[in-house]
């Protein structure tokens, strides 16, 4: 089973896991725009994707597990 986790004190907002992954994440409405996890266990075909997303954030807010 996949995991997604966000650490919301690392999460500076810039977008990137939405960019690559809409359907696995959003943003808040602000002021700060944290990251919001859409489904936090995706099934293991999103595994690539969300791995991508993961590294994708430039402060290491997001890990993904597999198992
Ligand atoms: S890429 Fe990282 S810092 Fe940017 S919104 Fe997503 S989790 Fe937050």
């Amino acid at each position: 089973m996949v995991r997604l986790h966000a650490d919301p004190d690392r999460c500076r907002g810039t977008g990137q896991c939405v960019f690559v992954a809409p359907d696995l994440f959003d943003q808040d409405d602000g002021p700060e725009y944290k990251v919001i996890i859409l489904d936090p266990e995706p099934a293991s075909s999103q595994l690539l994707l969300a791995t991508r997303a993961v590294l994708a954030c430039p402060n290491l807010a997001l890990t993904v597990s597999d198992g």
